[in-house]
């Protein structure tokens, strides 16, 4: 239903500052995309109340569906039903139920209730509580409230594992009738190339399936490219037409990101991966080890920040080690190889760079040295990456696992 409005209204003030994000309004516009309904707008509001009535007042004058979260606890700056309740002219009253659940669920835990959780069992006079499973703070559902004729108003509680589940119990049901087609998605993955080269090289296809909703996703690791659509047979001719435009830059298709295509390649192919990392200080392998089901494949490695460590750890000569450099390409090579032997897996990879925040010896900012030891030899990458010392590290395992991933899709065997 294209003309239905929906907003998000998401309440705390935590949620203005970066101790906390609204995740919950975009996990609802997901719920929403997949009832094929779009959220309009969003907007997030911290703990006053004057704030918040201007809000929930701008939202019944605009909205069709508000979709609330937070606000909705024992404590003094939780307020939400309060400021509804005035809005709409209609006096909270108990809800019963919901004090009933209130009262066992602090027996469960043999504990007795703190008389101003029993608040949470306020619910506004005509509007429907919803019961919440995890926790005390019970929904609400308010359909055609006073003076707002059609309208739906949805309270979750703000903490995001009682928000989605109240949504699967509460919401979908009384949503369904509402839900337009369902939106399909296709997602494409790509690695080691640029947002722009990326946004260039499928313009043509973007304009000859112009009906379908595209979006490019750039992170520091990799680029999504998403089309978005009702009719699955529409994006299976998009997939068709895009895919050999992006050739061996194409890491994945549907979910996973780029180090899920590697370790999916190399279980295609019965090898395995050891690392050494320098530069990266274990981020490289904690973007593998995050998949489930890594260890079929990923050995695992070392942190070999210091000369030390590389001499100990890695048998690399300290010798040499001063004479080439901690920061280089050699010492790189040698870091793949080694890697590789003592482990005893398919592939060595070593990243060694100088991630910041100045110049090191004689590495400059941002020099990166990557190598991968592999049955056929070594091969290394020079690279110069841009950013903060934390964004050159994660475009550093970028690199490093692409370089991967390209020597394990051109090398396909079978
Ligand atoms: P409860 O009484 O169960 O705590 P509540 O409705 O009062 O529920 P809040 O106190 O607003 O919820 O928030 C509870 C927790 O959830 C806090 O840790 C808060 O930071 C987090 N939270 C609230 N809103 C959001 C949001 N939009 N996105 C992510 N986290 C949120």
């Amino acid at each position: 239903m294209e003309s239905m409005r929906i907003e998000c209204i998401a309440i705390g003030t935590e949620l203005l500052t970066t101790r906390r994000l609204d995740t919950n309004s975009v996990w609802l516009a997901e719920q929403l995309a997949d009832l094929g309904l779009g959220l309009r707008l969003k907007t997030a509001v911290g703990d006053r109340r004057e704030d918040l009535a201007r809000v929930i007042q701008t939202a019944l004058d605009r909205s069709d569906l508000i979709l609330v979260t937070g606000g909705l606890g024992p404590t003094f700056d939780d307020f939400t039903k309060e400021v509804f309740a005035e809005i709409l002219g209609a006096p909270l009253v108990e809800d019963a139920g919901s004090r009933a659940d209130i009262q066992a669920f602090y027996e469960a835990r043999n504990r007795v209730p703190p008389p101003a959780n029993f608040k949470q069992a306020l619910i506004p006079g005509g509007a429907e509580a919803l019961r919440n499973p995890l926790g005390t703070a019970p929904g609400v559902f308010w359909e055609d409230p006073p003076g707002h004729p059609g309208t739906r108003i949805i309270l979750f509680p703000g903490v995001p594992r009682e928000m989605k589940r109240m949504w699967v119990d509460h919401a979908l049901p009384r949503l369904r009738s509402l839900a337009g087609r369902p939106v399909h998605t296709l997602r494409l993955v790509v690695a080691g190339v640029p947002e722009s080269t990326l946004d260039q090289r499928i313009q043509d296809v973007r304009e000859r399936h112009g009906h379908l909703d595209w979006t490019i996703l750039a992170s520091l690791t990799q680029v999504e490219l998403l089309a978005r659509g009702e009719d699955p047979a529409a994006l299976d001719r998009a997939r068709a037409d895009v895919m050999p435009l992006l050739g061996e830059d194409l890491a994945c298709i549907g979910g996973g990101n780029l180090e899920d295509a590697v370790l999916d390649l190399l279980k295609r192919r019965g090898e395995t991966l050891a690392v050494a990392e320098s530069m990266t200080g274990g981020l490289l392998a904690a973007r593998l080890t995050a998949i489930p089901g890594a260890s079929a494949v990923f050995l695992g490695g070392a942190t070999v920040y210091s000369a030390q460590a590389k001499a100990a750890l890695l048998g690399l000569d300290p010798g040499t080690l001063a004479l080439e450099g901690t920061v280089s390409e050699a010492t790189s090579r040698r870091l793949a190889e080694a890697v590789r032997a003592k482990v005893g897996a398919t592939w060595g990879l070593a990243v060694t760079g100088n991630a910041g925040p100045g110049a090191e010896g004689d590495a400059s900012l941002g020099a990166v040295f990557i190598a991968l030891a592999g049955p056929a030899g070594t091969e290394t990458r020079n690279l110069r990456l841009p950013g903060d010392r934390a964004d050159v590290q994660l475009r550093g395992t970028a690199v490093a696992l692409d370089l991967l991933r390209r020597d394990l899709i051109i090398d396909q065997k079978y």
